[in-house]
């Protein structure tokens, strides 16, 4: 199994520089990388992660959304990992929701993303995929391409005010949940 890599925090240059494409993915060591960004996820409790938090500045991240003490309302899915993403189209619709980001620890914002993205990137096996995703997932998505562009959600949030602490980010959560 993967090997737990080092997370990269705010302030760190590789956050915020174009991270390269990926020309190797039949490469071992790039195959034991993706396994240890999965590893690395799942053990932080992340939805998604991208390889410049790792410092590798490789466009690769992964989505591994399932419902966790970060994100009780996640829905299930397997890790997957995306490699040399691009966005073909998007909903004009745009909403608004909670994030947070493994680099940037105890902060969450409300952060406006499309709701419905098509997307082009190579699966891990080299195949290429397209594929329409839509609301939590989408939002994943374009936060994590964010991070292979060098854009952290605090780049994306429309004013100071919508950021909370993890703390009180916490109570609120549990204050909409109680209501359901
Ligand atoms: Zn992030």
């Amino acid at each position: 199994m993967g090997k737990i890599l080092e997370i990269a925090e705010l302030g760190h240059p590789v956050l915020r520089e174009r991270a390269s494409e990926v020309e190797n993915l039949e490469d071992e060591g790039v195959q034991n990388f993706i396994d240890n960004l999965i590893a690395t996820g799942a053990e932080a409790n992340g939805v998604g992660i991208a390889a410049p938090q790792v410092y590798e500045s490789k466009r690769i991240f992964i989505i591994s959304s399932r419902p966790n003490v970060r994100y009780p309302k996640a829905p299930e899915m397997e890790p997957t990992a995306i490699i040399n993403p691009s966005i073909l189209s998007f909903s004009e619709e745009k909403e608004k929701d909670w994030e947070g980001c493994l680099s940037i620890p105890g902060i969450r914002g409300l952060v406006p993303r499309h709701r419905t993205i098509k997307v082009k990137y190579l699966a891990r096996d080299g195949k290429e995929v397209e594929r329409e995703f839509s609301d939590f997932i989408a939002r994943i998505f374009q936060h994590e391409l964010d991070h292979l562009n060098g854009i952290v959600f605090l780049d994306r949030i429309d004013s100071n005010k919508e950021l909370v602490t993890e703390k009180e980010y916490q109570k609120l959560i549990s204050r909409s949940l109680d209501n359901e």
